[in-house]
């Protein structure tokens, strides 16, 4: 479950959270609960150590704590009744920020953050709530353990700020919280944070407490994993562009893994993947409307008459075009201009070379456009590479469903869309699993693309 977002005070939300738990379980539902950060606490650890690094401002730490104190305080305050666990709570919370004051404090003296120094700063936020949401459950008069993920057996590689789960995990999780499942035990696990095979504590890459909901319904082998949000679950387009987007009741693994790609930001992008290796249905529902059945994601594809099943837009990428004539048959020149990419840390989000070859264009995100560019340009001479130009006033739209494998016209209509619209193409690219058409349009035209296709799919 998210605390971010809406004007809902992080207090209410947890007390509101704790009551759903409550009701689960007397419903006889085995469950555990993950909970991510407060609102914006996460935002805060990183750009306060970020900050602080640089400036050496004890001063700014103090302000800090001083704020972050009073958030969680709060929270406590509106989320728990019972006098004795808010002493508790308070008492847990406040060893947590007397180190986390600390660690800031070092950052100043020592003028560096590291990848690793950020994971443990950052790890604070899922390390302050879980206590809190631990305390207003039992508040509610049930019984509740709160563990960080590693406790909870999460194992990653070293990859700090994106770590990976280790194999073992999953055995890990079973052992330490199967037990715990047919108790009178509610289990709450600090998402997002997890450590390595020496115990030293790595994050799972941002949003990534539904990342620790998959990897634990997994290893626990659950009915449904479940990820709580402030929306009806994943919609046909993003609402505040198309009014009229719906939620859609039921998609495939496929159809999320793609739309968590392509901009529909409900889901962080590796979310499901522990999912679909142990097939477990994913939910996502509303944790304000929680009767509303949300969207169901499952293994198999659904039959549907919608063919497609999402418009989704990706702001602030770029294109750069590479090209000239001597491309034209030179073996070797994408993978000189992906190998020049990939050493300067650009990711690639989108590619289309036509059969004339003498024309490769890339889509990127856009704060990476001058690496990129200077990457590619200073990888080639001129002989091959007639020229690097690039636009950075473009968007990347996806139009998704798996019912477009096989099916013939929808590129059409795709197309004839956008040109009853007077939308001029810039690029496209299909990949051949046929699940996704994406093209790049000026960013002017964007917002009516969008709608445009909405509409004439959602007829
Ligand atoms: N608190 C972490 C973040 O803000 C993880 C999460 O919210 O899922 O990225
Ligand atoms: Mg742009």
């Amino acid at each position: 479950m998210k605390f971010g977002g809406t004007s809902v005070a992080n207090g209410e939300k947890i007390r509101h959270v704790a009551t759903l738990l409550k009701g689960f379980h007397e419903k006889g539902d085995e469950l555990i609960a993950v909970t991510s950060a407060l609102g914006g606490v996460t935002d805060g650890l990183m750009n306060t150590a970020k900050d602080v690094a640089k400036n050496g401002k004890i001063s700014q730490v103090k302000e800090f704590i001083a704020d972050i104190t009073k958030k969680h305080y709060d929270a406590i305050h509106a989320a728990i009744d019972d006098e004795d666990i808010v002493s508790e709570t308070i008492e847990t919370i406040d060893l947590r920020l007397d180190e986390l004051e600390k660690a800031l404090i070092g950052i100043c003296y020592l003028g560096e953050l590291t990848p690793r120094s950020i994971d443990y700063i950052s790890s604070y936020g899922e390390r302050l709530a879980a206590p809190i949401v631990s305390g207003s459950i039992r508040s509610l008069g049930m019984e509740s353990k709160w563990f960080t993920g590693g406790e909870a057996g999460i194992i990653t590689d070293d990859n700090y700020g994106n770590a990976r789960p280790l194999e073992k995990s999953y055995d890990l999780i079973k052992e330490r919280l199967s037990p715990l499942l047919n108790s009178s035990i509610i289990t709450v696990v600090t998402g997002f944070i997890a450590e390595n095979e020496t115990g030293i504590i790595t994050t799972l890459g941002r949003s990534g407490s539904d990342f620790s909901a998959s990897i634990i319904g997994a290893a626990v082998q659950a009915d449904e994993i479940w990820l709580w949000k402030e929306v009806h679950g994943i919609m046909t387009s993003d609402p505040k562009i198309v009014p009229e987007a719906k939620p859609l009741t039921q998609i495939s693994y496929i159809e999320a893994m793609e739309l968590s790609y392509f901009g529909a930001k409900v889901l962080h992008p590796r979310t499901i993947e522990p999912a679909i290796k142990h097939r477990i249905p994913v939910r996502v529902k509303n944790t304000f409307e929680p009767s509303f059945e949300g969207t169901l994601i499952v293994a198999d594809q659904v039959p549907s008459q919608d063919v497609v099943k999402a418009v989704t837009l990706i702001k602030n990428v770029a294109l750069i075009n590479i090209c000239g004539a001597g491309m034209m048959g030179t073996i070797g020149t994408a993978a000189r201009v992906f190998t020049s990419l990939a050493k300067v840390g650009v990711n690639i989000i989108m590619i289309s070379q036509g059969s004339s070859e003498s024309n490769m264009s890339i889509v990127i995100d856009e704060e990476q456009l001058e690496t990129a560019v200077n990457a590619v340009r200073s990888e080639f001479n001129r002989n091959v590479v007639g020229d690097v130009v690039y636009d950075r006033d473009i968007c990347v739209i996806a139009v998704v469903g798996a019912g477009m494998d096989g099916t013939p016209g929808v590129s059409g209509r795709v197309f004839s869309t956008l040109g009853r619209e007077k939308i001029n193409v810039i690029m496209i690219s299909q990949g051949s699993s046929q699940h996704n058409i994406s093209f790049v349009v000026s960013s002017k035209d964007a917002i009516n693309a969008v709608r445009a296709l909405h509409r004439e799919f959602s007829n």
